[in-house]
C-alpha cells in the first residue's frame, strides 16, 4: 500500500500550524514577531521548530538525508506519534513482540488501539509467520525492537526482511541499542522500504537521556506527516543547543561504548560461573538478562547493598529473569562481590 493512504483520514487532511518563526528563516534581525520578552538571557526565544542546525548534523553522523529525520522529545513521542498518524481508535490493530519494551502497549492503550502481542520464542527469536498471522486488514503497524528490550539480543535480519516484504503496513523497527550491537541495523534498508520506520535514540549509548531527545528514520512523507503532528517547539532550545555541542565530538562516546561493550565481555561469562545464575542470555545490548530461581530474592539482597537492577519475573517469558545493565568497571565489580556472597 501506498504510505500515503496509511495515514488517517484526518491526518490526511490536515492543514499545518504555522509558528511564527516559520515565516521568517534569517538569523539577524529584529524580531517583533513571537511575543517574546525581547531582553536576551540565553533562552527568551522560541527555538526552531524544524531542529534544522540539529538535523542537518544528525544527517552528517548518521549518513541519512535530513528530510528523512524526525526528532521527537525521546523515541516516545515518535512512538505515540506512530499511532496518532497511522492508527484510527477502536478499528485499526497493531501487532509487535513479546516480551518487549513498555511504551508499545502503552501508546496503544492511550490511543485506544488494539494491541496484539506475538510471544517470541523461548530464546527470544522471532519468527516472522507468527507475526503475519496476527495481523489482519486493519493492522496499520508492526513494532519490532532489535537489539530487543529485556532480551539483549538482535532479531533476525532475514526474519525481519520477510515482514518488511510480506506485510503492507507500517514496519518499526526500534534499535534503542544498536550502537552497543555488531550490526549495522536497519538504516541502509530505508530507501527500498517506504513503510519502514527505523528508532534510535540519544538516550542510551549516546549518554543524553536526560535530554529527551529521540530519533525516527523514514521516508520523507512519514516524516513531514508526523513533524506536522508533533507539538510546534516539541524540542527546547537547551537541548537542541546540549546535543549540537555533544555530537561535535562522537569520538568520546564511541570510546564510552566501547568500554561498556569490553566490560559486558567480561561480565558474561562472570555471571556464567555463578552458581546461583541459571542462565545468561546472550545479548548484543549494554544490558543482560539473567535467569535465577529466587529473582525477587536476589533483587532485594541487591537493593539491600545499594545496587538496583530491574526485575522482570513477573513477565510473561522472562520468568526468574533479571535485567542487568553494564556500569562502569567499579560498579560491574561491586555486583559481582555481591553475587559471589549469595
Ligand atoms: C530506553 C529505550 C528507548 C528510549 O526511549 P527515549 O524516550 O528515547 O529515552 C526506546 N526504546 C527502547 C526499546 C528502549 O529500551
Amino acid at each position: 500500500m501506498e504510505v500515503r493512504n496509511l495515514f488517517r483520514e484526518n491526518i490526511r487532511n490536515l492543514a499545518p500550524y504555522s509558528t511564527a518563526r516559520d515565516e521568517y528563516q534569517g538569523e539577524l534581525g529584529i524580531y517583533l514577531d513571537a511575543n517574546e520578552n525581547p531582553y536576551e538571557n540565553g533562552y527568551n526565544r522560541y527555538p526552531d521548530p524544524h531542529q534544522r542546525e540539529l538535523k542537518r548534523r544528525l544527517s552528517e553522523v548518521k549518513g541519512i538525508d535530513p528530510s528523512r529525520i524526525f526528532i521527537g522529545n525521546g523515541s516516545d513521542e515518535a512512538i505515540d506519534l506512530i499511532y496518532r498518524v497511522f492508527c484510527e481508535p477502536r478499528i485499526h490493530n497493531v501487532v509487535s513482540i513479546a516480551p518487549s519494551y513498555g511504551m508499545y502497549s502503552v501508546a496503544a492503550a492511550t490511543n485506544d488501539v488494539e494491541f496484539r502481542p506475538v510471544q517470541l520464542n523461548e530464546n527470544f527469536e522471532l519468527s516472522a509467520a507468527d507475526i503475519l498471522s496476527a495481523a489482519d486488514e486493519n493492522t496499520r503497524a508492526v513494532f519490532l525492537c532489535s537489539p530487543n528490550n529485556p532480551s539483549g539480543n538482535l532479531l533476525d535480519a532475514g526474519q525481519v526482511r520477510e515482514i518488511l516484504d510480506r506485510f503492507p503496513g507500517i514496519v518499526v523497527v526500534d534499535e534503542a541499542y544498536i550502537d552497543f550491537a555488531d550490526s549495522p541495523g536497519l538504516l541502509p534498508l530505508l530507501n527500498d522500504y517506504p513503510r519502514l520506520i527505523v528508532l534510535q535514540t540519544l538516550s542510551k549509548a549516546w549518554g543524553m537521556a536526560g535530554l529527551r531527545l529521540g530519533l525516527a528514520f523514514a521516508d520523507p512523507e512519514i516524516v513531514a506527516t508526523m513533524s506536522q503532528v508533533k507539538y510546534p517547539y516539541n524540542i527546547n532550545g537547551i537541548t537542541q543547543r546540549i546535543v549540537l555541542d555533544q555530537l561535535a565530538d562522537p569520538q568520546k562516546v564511541s570510546e564510552e561504548v566501547a568500554e561498556i561493550d569490553r566490560e559486558r565481555e567480561r561480565l558474561l561469562p562472570a555471571l556464567e560461573a555463578l552458581p546461583l545464575i541459571r542462565k545468561v542470555f546472550p545479548t548484543d545490548a549494554n544490558f543482560v538478562l539473567v535467569r535465577v530461581d529466587d529473582p525477587r530474592g536476589v533483587y532485594n539482597t541487591l537493593i539491600n547493598e545499594g545496587v538496583i537492577v530491574r526485575d522482570r519475573s513477573r513477565i510473561k517469558g522472562c520468568e526468574g529473569c533479571l535485567r542487568i545493565t553494564i556500569g562502569t568497571p567499579a560498579e560491574n565489580r561491586k555486583l559481582m562481590e555481591i553475587l559471589k556472597e549469595l
